[in-house]
């Protein structure tokens, strides 16, 4: 990057310095964030900007990011999903989903994955890098501009583990649901980690309404460290200690994701365990269909298996919901279309 930055990674305080340090008038900080709010990174495209200033921006700053790889709409489901490659080659997916009440954005917090889930296509793919709080910002404002769509929601549950690029994760939280930036209320964005306690404890002490969902797929250790190396790390009680004093500390509800894996973590049994594991807890429980990949071990769990885990949960007083799969058709879970072109590049 010669010791560029993206121009994303720029808030408006730093584009100030940039206009001022460059001696351009200062109003053109506020034109050029319009543009990025915009989803518009090519300075050549900012039309209301003269040639010398784009030009500058050209050069002091990375803007040949975020190319179109490719593009699928989901057929079911009108699901859309891109495989965006960076300015250093990295490639990483965005989901764009569409409901009933808005778009809602699922994004990747870096290239690759470190954690080495055995369910997830990303973590087969290996880690490439951390990604910059303003590569965030752009899988937010490049597929609305693509859409031409506000977002109204984002969930971050793309490739990586979001806690363990924790530095960027904040500055994106702070610039997104900033006035002068898209402005998209805490409250409306979603954090999902494999378990990370200590950034866990540090989340819920910064006092933003940011939601917080933790990927548990197993009621017991012994199989939760089979699934998740990371388990080895954190062991459950912990886990399950950190989440209740992330409840007890944000008043918040917070959400657990139990992908239902056949035969592995689908039985009636585990799901009282798994009530027991969690009996008390203000929280909700999302069971998904476990993500089925070329030269993946799982299978998902069949209706009939997903139905009665369900209402063994709800028996037991659980909030629980099963969550619609979206963009089956185009392998729009986390990781599988990254890899998929890696398999065929
Ligand atoms: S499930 Fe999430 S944390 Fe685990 S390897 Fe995949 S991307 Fe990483």
């Amino acid at each position: 990057m010669n010791g560029k930055i993206f121009i994303m990674d720029n808030d408006f305080e730093r584009l100030k310095e940039w206009v001022d340090h460059r001696r351009y008038p200062s109003f053109r900080a506020k034109q050029i964030l319009e543009w990025l709010n915009k989803g518009t990174i090519n300075p050549e495209q900012m039309t209301n900007i003269p040639k010398n200033i784009r030009d500058a921006l050209s050069e002091d700053f990375v803007t040949d990011s975020f190319r179109v790889v490719e593009e699928w709409t989901s057929e079911k489901d009108g699901t859309k999903k891109w495989l965006f490659e960076l300015h250093d080659g990295h490639r990483i997916e965005t989901v764009l989903m569409p409901y009933s009440t808005g778009l809602s954005v699922c994004i990747s917090s870096q290239a690759g994955c470190k954690m080495g889930c055995s369910f997830c296509a990303s973590a087969k793919a290996g880690f490439g890098r951390d990604l910059t709080c303003g590569e965030l910002l752009a899988q937010v404002t490049l597929p609305s501009a693509l859409v031409n769509e506000r977002i109204s929601r984002v969930v971050i549950m793309g490739i990586g583990e979001p806690f363990d690029n924790f530095e960027q994760l904040k500055r994106f939280f702070r610039m997104i649901n900033d006035e002068s930036g898209p402005n998209i209320g805490a409250r409306h964005i979603t954090v999902s980690t494999c378990g990370l306690i200590p950034q866990m404890i540090e989340f819920m002490c910064i006092g933003m309404q940011v939601n917080l969902a933790v990927s548990l797929h197993a009621s017991n250790d012994l199989l939760r460290r089979q699934l998740m190396p990371i388990a080895h790390r954190y062991p459950l009680n912990e886990l399950i200690d950190a989440c209740r004093q992330y409840v007890e500390k944000t008043g918040r509800r917070i959400t657990f994701e139990y992908a239902l894996l056949a035969g592995v973590n689908d039985t009636d049994e585990q799901a009282r365990e798994l009530a027991r594991l969690l009996r008390g807890i203000h929280c909700h429980i999302n069971l998904i269909a476990a993500n089925e990949f070329p030269g993946g071990a799982y299978k998902k769990s069949s209706k009939e298996r997903a139905v009665s885990f369900m209402s063994v949960l709800e028996k037991n007083k659980m909030t629980v919901t099963l969550r619609r799969e979206m963009g089956s058709d185009i392998m729009a879970a986390c990781g599988q279309l990254r890899r998929g072109m890696q398999e065929t590049l």
